[in-house]
Protein backbone atom coordinates (compact mmCIF):
# COMPACT_ATOMS: atom_id res chain seq x y z
CA UNK A 1 0.00 0.00 0.00
CA UNK A 2 1.50 3.64 -0.62
CA UNK A 3 0.78 6.07 2.19
CA UNK A 4 1.19 9.90 0.96
CA UNK A 5 3.38 11.67 3.54
CA UNK A 6 0.32 13.86 4.36
CA UNK A 7 -2.05 10.75 4.96
CA UNK A 8 0.82 9.29 7.34
CA UNK A 9 1.16 12.57 8.95
CA UNK A 10 -2.50 12.35 9.95
CA UNK A 11 -2.24 8.37 11.38
CA UNK A 12 0.95 8.99 13.18
CA UNK A 13 -1.02 12.59 14.61
CA UNK A 14 -4.28 11.02 15.60
CA UNK A 15 -4.63 10.41 19.46
CA UNK A 16 -5.86 6.79 20.89
CA UNK A 17 -8.47 7.62 23.20
CA UNK A 18 -8.88 5.20 26.82
CA UNK A 19 -12.80 5.89 27.74
CA UNK A 20 -13.22 4.86 31.97
CA UNK A 21 -16.13 2.47 32.03
CA UNK A 22 -18.01 4.27 34.32
CA UNK A 23 -18.41 6.53 31.77
CA UNK A 24 -20.53 3.85 30.00
CA UNK A 25 -21.09 3.10 26.38
CA UNK A 26 -17.59 3.13 26.18
CA UNK A 27 -16.35 1.71 23.11
CA UNK A 28 -19.42 3.81 21.14
CA UNK A 29 -17.46 6.30 22.92
CA UNK A 30 -13.83 5.88 21.73
CA UNK A 31 -15.29 5.41 18.15
CA UNK A 32 -17.86 8.72 18.23
CA UNK A 33 -13.84 10.09 20.27
CA UNK A 34 -11.75 8.72 16.77
CA UNK A 35 -14.61 9.72 14.33
CA UNK A 36 -14.61 13.04 15.46
CA UNK A 37 -11.41 13.46 16.02
CA UNK A 38 -10.26 12.91 12.35
CA UNK A 39 -13.02 15.40 10.96
CA UNK A 40 -11.24 17.88 13.63
CA UNK A 41 -7.88 17.51 12.15
CA UNK A 42 -9.35 17.29 8.59
CA UNK A 43 -10.42 20.69 8.92
CA UNK A 44 -7.81 22.06 10.78
CA UNK A 45 -5.09 20.91 7.80
CA UNK A 46 -7.02 22.25 5.29
CA UNK A 47 -7.98 25.64 6.85
CA UNK A 48 -4.29 26.09 7.89
CA UNK A 49 -2.18 23.64 6.10
CA UNK A 50 -0.25 22.49 9.18
CA UNK A 51 -0.73 19.03 10.71
CA UNK A 52 -1.72 18.33 14.13
CA UNK A 53 0.58 16.89 16.48
CA UNK A 54 -0.59 14.63 19.29
CA UNK A 55 -1.35 14.44 22.17
CA UNK A 56 -0.80 10.38 22.18
CA UNK A 57 -3.33 9.74 24.02
CA UNK A 58 -6.90 11.37 25.32
CA UNK A 59 -8.11 9.95 28.41
CA UNK A 60 -12.62 10.15 28.74
CA UNK A 61 -13.99 9.98 32.11
CA UNK A 62 -16.56 10.32 34.40
CA UNK A 63 -17.49 13.04 36.57
CA UNK A 64 -20.73 13.44 38.41
CA UNK A 65 -20.72 16.75 39.78
CA UNK A 66 -21.11 18.70 37.31
CA UNK A 67 -23.84 21.86 37.98
CA UNK A 68 -26.72 22.15 35.38
CA UNK A 69 -25.92 23.15 31.63
CA UNK A 70 -22.29 21.94 32.27
CA UNK A 71 -21.83 18.32 30.77
CA UNK A 72 -17.67 18.29 29.97
CA UNK A 73 -14.83 19.88 30.94
CA UNK A 74 -11.31 19.48 29.40
CA UNK A 75 -7.35 19.75 30.19
CA UNK A 76 -4.68 18.74 28.45
CA UNK A 77 -4.88 15.00 27.18
CA UNK A 78 -7.94 14.79 29.63
CA UNK A 79 -11.95 14.92 28.73
CA UNK A 80 -14.19 14.73 31.99
CA UNK A 81 -17.83 13.57 30.57
CA UNK A 82 -21.21 13.37 32.51
CA UNK A 83 -21.51 9.82 32.58
CA UNK A 84 -24.94 7.83 30.54
CA UNK A 85 -26.13 4.07 30.99
CA UNK A 86 -26.73 2.20 28.17
CA UNK A 87 -26.09 4.39 24.41
CA UNK A 88 -24.10 7.41 24.58
CA UNK A 89 -26.80 9.93 24.66
CA UNK A 90 -27.34 13.25 21.90
CA UNK A 91 -26.18 15.47 25.11
CA UNK A 92 -23.27 13.43 25.36
CA UNK A 93 -22.30 13.02 22.32
CA UNK A 94 -22.11 17.11 21.69
CA UNK A 95 -20.41 17.48 24.97
CA UNK A 96 -17.72 14.79 23.89
CA UNK A 97 -17.26 16.65 20.51
CA UNK A 98 -17.23 19.72 22.34
CA UNK A 99 -14.65 18.89 24.34
CA UNK A 100 -12.23 16.95 21.76
CA UNK A 101 -12.33 20.75 19.91
CA UNK A 102 -10.55 22.22 22.69
CA UNK A 103 -8.19 18.92 22.70
CA UNK A 104 -7.39 19.52 19.26
CA UNK A 105 -6.98 23.22 20.05
CA UNK A 106 -4.56 22.53 22.86
CA UNK A 107 -2.43 20.41 20.54
CA UNK A 108 -2.70 22.23 17.22
CA UNK A 109 -1.93 25.59 18.44
CA UNK A 110 -0.62 25.28 21.86
CA UNK A 111 -0.09 29.29 21.59
CA UNK A 112 -3.61 29.77 21.81
CA UNK A 113 -4.38 27.78 25.07
CA UNK A 114 -5.12 30.62 26.76
CA UNK A 115 -7.57 32.67 24.21
CA UNK A 116 -11.34 31.38 25.45
CA UNK A 117 -13.05 33.04 23.07
CA UNK A 118 -11.34 31.15 20.25
CA UNK A 119 -11.50 28.17 22.42
CA UNK A 120 -15.34 28.28 23.09
CA UNK A 121 -16.53 29.52 19.76
CA UNK A 122 -14.78 26.96 17.24
CA UNK A 123 -15.73 24.74 19.75
CA UNK A 124 -19.44 25.62 19.52
CA UNK A 125 -18.70 25.70 15.81
CA UNK A 126 -17.59 22.06 15.38
CA UNK A 127 -19.59 20.32 17.79
CA UNK A 128 -23.17 20.26 15.94
CA UNK A 129 -24.45 21.75 19.10
CA UNK A 130 -24.60 25.50 17.55
CA UNK A 131 -28.81 24.94 16.69
CA UNK A 132 -29.55 24.05 19.78
CA UNK A 133 -28.37 26.95 21.64
CA UNK A 134 -30.74 29.46 18.79
CA UNK A 135 -34.09 28.44 20.13
CA UNK A 136 -32.92 31.97 22.65
CA UNK A 137 -33.60 34.62 20.01
CA UNK A 138 -31.23 37.04 21.29
CA UNK A 139 -29.88 39.79 18.94
CA UNK A 140 -26.18 40.11 18.00
CA UNK A 141 -25.85 43.13 20.05
CA UNK A 142 -27.16 41.07 23.39
CA UNK A 143 -24.81 38.36 22.34
CA UNK A 144 -21.56 40.82 22.30
CA UNK A 145 -22.86 42.26 25.59
CA UNK A 146 -22.79 39.05 27.53
CA UNK A 147 -19.19 38.04 25.91
CA UNK A 148 -17.78 41.72 26.96
CA UNK A 149 -19.19 40.17 31.07
CA UNK A 150 -16.68 37.05 30.01
CA UNK A 151 -15.76 34.18 28.02
CA UNK A 152 -17.22 31.06 29.91
CA UNK A 153 -18.93 27.74 29.47
CA UNK A 154 -22.25 28.87 30.56
CA UNK A 155 -25.42 28.51 28.80
CA UNK A 156 -25.96 32.14 28.04
CA UNK A 157 -22.38 32.33 26.81
CA UNK A 158 -23.28 29.61 24.28
CA UNK A 159 -25.96 31.07 23.27
CA UNK A 160 -24.24 34.57 22.43
CA UNK A 161 -21.45 32.70 21.03
CA UNK A 162 -23.80 31.00 18.59
CA UNK A 163 -26.09 33.46 17.62
CA UNK A 164 -22.77 35.30 16.54
CA UNK A 165 -22.11 32.22 14.33
CA UNK A 166 -25.18 32.21 13.13
CA UNK A 167 -25.79 35.97 11.94
CA UNK A 168 -22.11 37.20 12.13
CA UNK A 169 -19.62 37.36 9.74
CA UNK A 170 -17.75 35.13 12.75
CA UNK A 171 -16.55 31.34 10.08
CA UNK A 172 -14.31 33.87 8.79
CA UNK A 173 -12.64 35.53 11.93
CA UNK A 174 -12.59 32.13 13.20
CA UNK A 175 -10.78 30.46 10.52
CA UNK A 176 -8.39 33.86 10.04
CA UNK A 177 -7.37 33.05 13.79
CA UNK A 178 -6.72 29.73 12.85
CA UNK A 179 -4.64 30.43 10.36
CA UNK A 180 -2.25 32.49 12.46
CA UNK A 181 -2.84 30.84 16.02
CA UNK A 182 0.78 30.60 16.85
CA UNK A 183 1.75 34.38 16.07
CA UNK A 184 -1.44 36.17 16.13
CA UNK A 185 -3.71 38.58 18.50
CA UNK A 186 -6.55 36.72 20.68
CA UNK A 187 -9.86 37.17 19.09
CA UNK A 188 -11.62 39.68 19.97
CA UNK A 189 -15.20 39.90 20.45
CA UNK A 190 -15.55 42.85 18.09
CA UNK A 191 -13.86 41.00 14.90
CA UNK A 192 -15.68 37.33 16.12
CA UNK A 193 -19.72 39.65 16.22
CA UNK A 194 -18.63 41.67 13.08
CA UNK A 195 -21.73 41.99 11.60
CA UNK A 196 -22.97 40.68 8.55
CA UNK A 197 -25.59 42.82 6.87
CA UNK A 198 -27.86 40.93 4.79
CA UNK A 199 -28.42 37.20 5.60
CA UNK A 200 -31.46 34.55 4.80
CA UNK A 201 -33.67 34.33 7.51
CA UNK A 202 -37.08 32.85 8.46
CA UNK A 203 -39.26 32.47 11.51
CA UNK A 204 -42.65 30.76 12.14
CA UNK A 205 -44.66 31.65 15.32
CA UNK A 206 -47.95 30.71 16.42
CA UNK A 207 -50.51 33.43 16.63
CA UNK A 208 -52.05 31.62 19.33
CA UNK A 209 -48.86 30.65 22.21
CA UNK A 210 -46.26 32.86 20.36
CA UNK A 211 -43.86 30.23 20.50
CA UNK A 212 -41.48 29.32 17.84
CA UNK A 213 -42.36 26.83 15.33
CA UNK A 214 -40.14 26.84 13.13
CA UNK A 215 -36.81 28.93 12.29
CA UNK A 216 -33.69 28.93 10.14
CA UNK A 217 -30.65 31.36 9.51
CA UNK A 218 -29.93 35.00 10.61
CA UNK A 219 -33.92 35.21 12.43
CA UNK A 220 -32.64 37.78 14.76
CA UNK A 221 -30.49 39.50 12.19
CA UNK A 222 -31.82 43.11 12.05
CA UNK A 223 -31.98 44.15 8.79
CA UNK A 224 -33.56 46.99 6.84
CA UNK A 225 -37.37 46.12 6.66
CA UNK A 226 -38.52 47.83 2.95
CA UNK A 227 -42.42 47.80 2.80
CA UNK A 228 -43.16 45.27 4.99
CA UNK A 229 -44.22 47.99 7.99
CA UNK A 230 -46.71 49.74 5.64
CA UNK A 231 -50.13 48.02 7.14
CA UNK A 232 -48.84 49.22 10.30
CA UNK A 233 -49.11 52.51 8.80
CA UNK A 234 -52.38 52.30 7.40
CA UNK A 235 -53.55 50.86 10.38
CA UNK A 236 -52.62 53.77 12.88
CA UNK A 237 -53.45 56.65 10.68
CA UNK A 238 -55.94 55.52 8.02
CA UNK A 239 -58.34 54.80 6.32
CA UNK A 240 -56.05 57.01 4.39
CA UNK A 241 -57.23 59.56 1.46
CA UNK A 242 -58.16 58.89 -1.99
CA UNK A 243 -55.51 60.48 -4.36
CA UNK A 244 -55.13 61.16 -7.86
CA UNK A 245 -52.75 58.88 -9.63
CA UNK A 246 -50.03 61.02 -11.63
CA UNK A 247 -48.27 60.33 -14.68
CA UNK A 248 -44.61 59.21 -15.30
CA UNK A 249 -44.03 59.89 -11.50
CA UNK A 250 -41.41 56.71 -10.54
CA UNK A 251 -42.64 56.61 -7.26
CA UNK A 252 -46.38 55.85 -8.30
CA UNK A 253 -45.26 53.47 -11.00
CA UNK A 254 -46.95 50.66 -9.38
CA UNK A 255 -49.55 49.93 -11.87
CA UNK A 256 -52.74 51.48 -10.49
CA UNK A 257 -56.22 50.17 -11.52
CA UNK A 258 -57.68 53.67 -12.21
CA UNK A 259 -57.02 57.05 -12.15
CA UNK A 260 -57.39 57.48 -8.46
CA UNK A 261 -55.92 55.72 -5.87
CA UNK A 262 -56.98 54.41 -1.79
CA UNK A 263 -54.66 52.69 0.87
CA UNK A 264 -56.05 49.45 0.26
CA UNK A 265 -55.01 49.35 -3.37
CA UNK A 266 -51.72 51.11 -1.94
CA UNK A 267 -51.25 48.46 0.42
CA UNK A 268 -51.58 45.95 -1.98
CA UNK A 269 -49.28 47.31 -5.05
CA UNK A 270 -47.30 48.34 -1.98
CA UNK A 271 -46.95 51.72 -3.82
CA UNK A 272 -44.69 54.45 -2.34
CA UNK A 273 -45.62 57.21 -4.02
CA UNK A 274 -49.30 56.87 -2.54
CA UNK A 275 -47.94 57.25 1.10
CA UNK A 276 -45.14 60.12 -0.02
CA UNK A 277 -48.65 62.05 -1.26
CA UNK A 278 -50.69 61.30 1.68
CA UNK A 279 -51.36 64.82 3.06
CA UNK A 280 -49.51 65.06 6.95
CA UNK A 281 -49.05 61.65 7.89
CA UNK A 282 -47.65 61.19 10.66
CA UNK A 283 -43.49 59.92 10.72
CA UNK A 284 -44.44 57.01 12.62
CA UNK A 285 -46.56 53.63 13.51
CA UNK A 286 -49.18 56.03 15.58
CA UNK A 287 -50.83 53.69 17.85
CA UNK A 288 -48.35 50.65 17.27
CA UNK A 289 -44.99 53.04 17.96
CA UNK A 290 -44.61 51.84 21.72
CA UNK A 291 -43.61 48.51 20.33
CA UNK A 292 -41.67 49.96 17.61
CA UNK A 293 -39.42 51.80 20.24
CA UNK A 294 -38.59 48.22 22.29
CA UNK A 295 -37.58 47.08 18.27
CA UNK A 296 -35.72 50.45 18.10
CA UNK A 297 -37.64 51.39 15.28
CA UNK A 298 -38.01 54.95 15.44
CA UNK A 299 -38.36 56.53 11.94
CA UNK A 300 -37.65 60.09 11.40
CA UNK A 301 -39.51 60.84 8.07
CA UNK A 302 -42.02 58.93 6.67
CA UNK A 303 -40.15 57.44 3.80
CA UNK A 304 -38.27 55.79 6.32
CA UNK A 305 -41.46 54.13 7.86
CA UNK A 306 -43.03 52.65 4.53
CA UNK A 307 -39.21 51.34 3.70
CA UNK A 308 -38.44 53.91 1.13
CA UNK A 309 -35.18 54.50 3.79
CA UNK A 310 -33.43 51.98 5.16
CA UNK A 311 -31.88 53.65 8.01
CA UNK A 312 -33.69 51.92 10.45
CA UNK A 313 -33.37 47.80 10.77
CA UNK A 314 -35.82 45.13 12.03
CA UNK A 315 -35.06 41.15 12.45
CA UNK A 316 -37.28 38.39 11.08
CA UNK A 317 -38.22 37.43 14.53
CA UNK A 318 -39.26 41.26 15.33
CA UNK A 319 -41.56 41.51 12.55
CA UNK A 320 -43.20 38.38 13.32
CA UNK A 321 -43.89 39.42 16.90
CA UNK A 322 -44.98 42.50 15.20
CA UNK A 323 -47.74 40.44 13.10
CA UNK A 324 -48.93 38.72 15.86
CA UNK A 325 -50.10 42.04 17.58
CA UNK A 326 -51.59 43.66 14.04
CA UNK A 327 -53.49 40.74 13.75
CA UNK A 328 -55.08 41.09 17.33
CA UNK A 329 -55.71 44.74 17.34
CA UNK A 330 -56.58 45.10 13.10
CA UNK A 331 -58.04 42.24 11.54
CA UNK A 332 -59.43 44.22 8.87
CA UNK A 333 -55.97 45.00 7.89
CA UNK A 334 -55.75 41.54 7.95
CA UNK A 335 -58.37 40.86 5.45
CA UNK A 336 -57.12 43.17 3.27
CA UNK A 337 -53.76 41.70 2.89
CA UNK A 338 -55.59 38.78 1.76
CA UNK A 339 -55.88 39.54 -1.56
CA UNK A 340 -52.59 39.75 -1.84
CA UNK A 341 -51.54 36.88 -3.29
CA UNK A 342 -54.20 36.57 -6.08
CA UNK A 343 -54.02 40.34 -6.82
CA UNK A 344 -51.32 42.12 -5.14
CA UNK A 345 -47.24 42.11 -5.13
CA UNK A 346 -47.33 37.96 -4.94
CA UNK A 347 -50.10 37.59 -7.91
CA UNK A 348 -48.98 34.87 -10.20
CA UNK A 349 -45.73 33.86 -8.19
CA UNK A 350 -47.19 30.41 -7.66
CA UNK A 351 -47.97 31.37 -3.64
CA UNK A 352 -51.22 29.73 -3.00
CA UNK A 353 -51.34 29.23 0.88
CA UNK A 354 -54.72 30.84 2.43
CA UNK A 355 -53.91 34.43 4.21
CA UNK A 356 -52.52 37.81 4.36
CA UNK A 357 -49.34 38.25 2.85
CA UNK A 358 -47.03 41.60 2.60
CA UNK A 359 -43.92 41.72 0.85
CA UNK A 360 -40.89 43.76 1.06
CA UNK A 361 -37.84 44.72 -0.74
CA UNK A 362 -34.66 46.80 -0.01
CA UNK A 363 -32.86 47.64 -2.96
CA UNK A 364 -28.93 49.18 -3.88
CA UNK A 365 -28.55 52.14 -5.96
CA UNK A 366 -28.52 50.27 -8.84
CA UNK A 367 -31.89 49.12 -8.25
CA UNK A 368 -30.44 45.30 -7.36
CA UNK A 369 -32.61 43.44 -4.10
CA UNK A 370 -30.59 43.49 -1.16
CA UNK A 371 -33.10 41.59 0.39
CA UNK A 372 -36.71 40.19 0.03
CA UNK A 373 -39.39 39.73 2.34
CA UNK A 374 -42.06 38.34 2.91
CA UNK A 375 -44.97 37.91 5.84
CA UNK A 376 -47.43 35.54 6.24
CA UNK A 377 -50.57 35.80 8.77
CA UNK A 378 -53.45 32.95 8.99
CA UNK A 379 -55.64 32.48 11.60
CA UNK A 380 -52.95 30.34 13.42
CA UNK A 381 -49.55 31.29 12.60
CA UNK A 382 -47.44 34.01 11.66
CA UNK A 383 -44.28 33.27 8.90
CA UNK A 384 -41.74 36.07 7.87
CA UNK A 385 -39.24 34.81 5.10
CA UNK A 386 -36.32 36.91 4.11
CA UNK A 387 -33.95 36.02 1.74
CA UNK A 388 -30.68 38.25 0.86
CA UNK A 389 -30.10 39.08 -2.76
CA UNK A 390 -33.83 38.29 -3.90
CA UNK A 391 -37.27 39.66 -4.90
CA UNK A 392 -40.30 38.50 -2.89
CA UNK A 393 -41.55 36.94 -5.54
CA UNK A 394 -38.53 34.55 -6.78
CA UNK A 395 -39.13 32.60 -3.62
CA UNK A 396 -43.01 33.27 -2.80
CA UNK A 397 -43.15 29.17 -3.39
CA UNK A 398 -40.81 28.16 -0.73
CA UNK A 399 -42.80 29.89 1.85
CA UNK A 400 -45.29 28.59 0.21
CA UNK A 401 -44.23 25.54 0.63
CA UNK A 402 -42.95 25.89 4.46
CA UNK A 403 -46.77 27.24 5.51
CA UNK A 404 -48.00 23.94 4.01
CA UNK A 405 -45.68 22.15 5.60
CA UNK A 406 -46.96 23.02 9.03
CA UNK A 407 -49.16 20.40 10.97
CA UNK A 408 -52.40 22.25 10.98
CA UNK A 409 -53.98 20.00 13.03
CA UNK A 410 -51.88 21.07 16.34
CA UNK A 411 -52.23 24.71 15.42
CA UNK A 412 -55.32 25.45 16.07
CA UNK A 413 -56.50 27.49 19.16
CA UNK A 414 -58.10 25.89 21.94
CA UNK A 415 -59.51 28.20 24.89
CA UNK A 416 -59.05 27.79 28.81
CA UNK A 417 -61.13 29.11 31.43
CA UNK A 418 -58.87 29.96 34.45
CA UNK A 419 -57.43 32.84 36.70
CA UNK A 420 -54.63 34.66 34.79
CA UNK A 421 -52.52 36.94 36.54
CA UNK A 422 -50.76 39.88 34.46
CA UNK A 423 -46.96 39.38 33.66
CA UNK A 424 -44.64 38.34 31.49
CA UNK A 425 -41.71 35.64 31.18
CA UNK A 426 -38.25 36.98 31.76
CA UNK A 427 -37.07 38.80 28.23
CA UNK A 428 -41.14 39.20 27.09
CA UNK A 429 -42.72 42.29 26.03
CA UNK A 430 -46.46 42.79 27.67
CA UNK A 431 -48.99 43.89 25.03
CA UNK A 432 -52.41 44.93 25.70
CA UNK A 433 -54.63 45.14 22.42
CA UNK A 434 -58.30 46.64 21.92
CA UNK A 435 -59.28 48.15 19.18
CA UNK A 436 -57.80 51.29 19.24
CA UNK A 437 -54.89 50.96 21.84
CA UNK A 438 -51.52 49.17 21.72
CA UNK A 439 -50.01 49.45 25.37
CA UNK A 440 -46.30 48.29 25.69
CA UNK A 441 -45.56 47.11 29.50
CA UNK A 442 -48.36 47.22 31.21
CA UNK A 443 -51.76 45.16 31.61
CA UNK A 444 -54.62 46.76 30.68
CA UNK A 445 -58.15 44.94 32.25
CA UNK A 446 -60.39 43.64 29.18
CA UNK A 447 -58.09 44.08 26.45
CA UNK A 448 -56.18 40.79 24.99
CA UNK A 449 -53.27 40.66 26.02
CA UNK A 450 -50.23 38.89 24.85
CA UNK A 451 -45.98 38.52 25.70
CA UNK A 452 -43.76 38.68 22.65
CA UNK A 453 -40.61 36.45 22.90
CA UNK A 454 -41.70 34.72 26.27
CA UNK A 455 -45.16 32.97 27.85
CA UNK A 456 -46.91 34.71 29.82
CA UNK A 457 -46.49 33.96 33.66
CA UNK A 458 -49.52 31.35 33.08
CA UNK A 459 -48.77 29.63 30.18
CA UNK A 460 -48.04 30.35 26.50
CA UNK A 461 -51.11 32.26 24.88
CA UNK A 462 -53.33 34.75 24.59
CA UNK A 463 -55.10 36.02 27.71
CA UNK A 464 -58.86 37.31 26.98
CA UNK A 465 -60.64 38.35 30.43
CA UNK A 466 -60.29 35.06 32.52
CA UNK A 467 -59.59 32.79 29.28
CA UNK A 468 -56.03 31.83 27.85
CA UNK A 469 -55.90 31.06 24.58
CA UNK A 470 -53.32 28.75 23.29
CA UNK A 471 -52.36 26.45 20.81
CA UNK A 472 -53.97 22.65 20.65
CA UNK A 473 -52.05 20.34 22.51
CA UNK A 474 -50.31 22.84 24.86
CA UNK A 475 -51.08 23.21 28.28
CA UNK A 476 -50.87 26.29 30.21
CA UNK A 477 -48.54 26.05 33.44
CA UNK A 478 -49.85 23.32 35.68
CA UNK A 479 -49.27 25.41 39.01
CA UNK A 480 -51.50 28.59 37.84
CA UNK A 481 -54.23 26.09 36.41
ZN1 LIG B 1 -15.87 24.80 26.10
Amino acid sequence: MIVSPLVLALVIGAPSFSVDPDVGATAAIERESARHWAALERLWVRTTGRAVKGPPNVRVHARRDFSAGFNGRSTPGVVQLRPTRGAPTERQRIALRHELAHQLLLAACPAAARDRLFHEAFAIWTSGEQENWLSEHITVREARRRLRRGIDDRPSTRAAIARVLAEADAERALTERMRDCEEGPPLTIEALAQAAQFSDAMVVISRHSGEVLAHDGASALKMPFGSTLKPFVVSAHGPGPELDVPADVPMWACHARGPKMGAEEALLRSCNGYFLDWPALPADFGRYQPLFDRFEVRPRVVAEAVGLASRLGLSAFELAQAYRVLAEADPAILATLDDNAKHGTLADTGFSAEGATKTGTVRDADSRPRVGWIVFVDDDVVAVMARRGRAPRTFAAELDAVVRGLDRASLVAVERAGDFAPGCGANGIAVSVSRDRVVVDAHVPDARWLCLGAPTVNGAGVVDGRRLRTRRGQAPRATLE
